[in-house]
């Protein structure tokens, strides 16, 4: 793996390596491991998202200007999520085996609005910009799984009114949710991991300055490449996550990272 640390082995007197110390991980993922998924990322192609300028399909004022497109839009990412192409891949399942072997807390604070790490068996994921397979009512705030299109027309389960529906994603300019819980989780990480993410994207890419304020955390960056925010992590990990999270994922249940 080009770029990956030289891993330090810690072991007992007896010479067997120590189980991982962590009690608190945090892990904060974005677009980037859902690449090997099949679902592209946006940074990558000149802040196109899926040949669209984002501002136009992801921010209040796109959806004032032209409500038809941003439905289309999402409805295409839903079906796109929903197809048989498209499944967890190894960095999602790592983090699963994660969640389950250690026997302290793993959460995953998520950017993305696919469901690839509930589906690949992760709890507790929170997801800070919305889910792709839930919409809201503008008028009640009240939340619906929503697998299927919605439209202007389409009618909400609360109120019976058509056009109160909209994707449940928090759009550029809008505030993320469950920001104090994420923060108080911050505080208490002693690892904070990165994957995926381009660090351009406020307030997710500050994560790791606040990782820092609390308890000695060790931050660390998984990523194909530099980021805007790499300066400012402990170590980085290069590579596609698909094959450096689970190689990550072995070495701290071993007590190796
Ligand atoms: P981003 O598109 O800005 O950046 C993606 C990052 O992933 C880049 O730094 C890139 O170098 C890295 N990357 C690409 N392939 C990788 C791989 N195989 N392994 C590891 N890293 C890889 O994504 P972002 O930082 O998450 O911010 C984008 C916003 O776009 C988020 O708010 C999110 O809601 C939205 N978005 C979500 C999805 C999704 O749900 N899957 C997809 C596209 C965009």
């Amino acid at each position: 793996m080009a770029g990956q640390r030289i891993l330090f082995w810690p072991c007992n007197k007896q010479g067997a390596p120590m189980a991982s110390h962590y009690k608190n991980i945090v892990i904060l993922t974005g677009a980037g491991i859902s690449a090997e998924s099949g679902i592209s990322t946006f940074r990558d192609s000149n802040g196109l998202w899926e040949n669209h300028d984002v501002m136009e399909v992801a921010s209040p004022q796109g959806f004032s200007a032209n409500p038809s497109l941003v439905y289309r839009f999402y409805n295409e990412r839903k079906k796109q999520l929903q197809s048989i192409e498209v499944k967890p891949n190894l960095a999602h399942e790592a983090l699963v085996e994660l969640q389950s072997k250690l026997p302290g807390n793993v959460t995953i604070v998520t950017q993305n609005v696919d469901d690839l790490h509930e589906r690949s068996g992760s709890r507790d994921v929170i997801h800070m910009h919305g889910e792709l397979l839930k919409s809201r009512c503008l008028k009640t705030e009240q939340i619906f799984k929503t697998l299927g299109d919605i439209d202007e027309l389409s009618i909400c389960e609360c109120c019976q009114t058509p056009g109160n529906l909209r994707p449940h994603i928090v759009w550029f300019g809008e505030i993320p949710m469950f920001m104090n819980q994420i923060e108080s989780l911050l505080h208490e990480a002693d690892l904070f991991l990165s994957i995926g993410t381009s660090g351009q994207v406020y307030p997710a890419s500050m994560f790791v300055q606040i990782a820092k304020l609390g308890n000695e955390c060790k931050t660390v960056e998984v990523n194909v490449e530099e980021t805007a925010v790499s300066w400012n992590f402990d170590e980085k990990v290069q590579g596609p996550a698909g094959e450096t999270v689970p190689v990550i994922v072995e070495n701290i249940l071993k007590g190796h990272f």
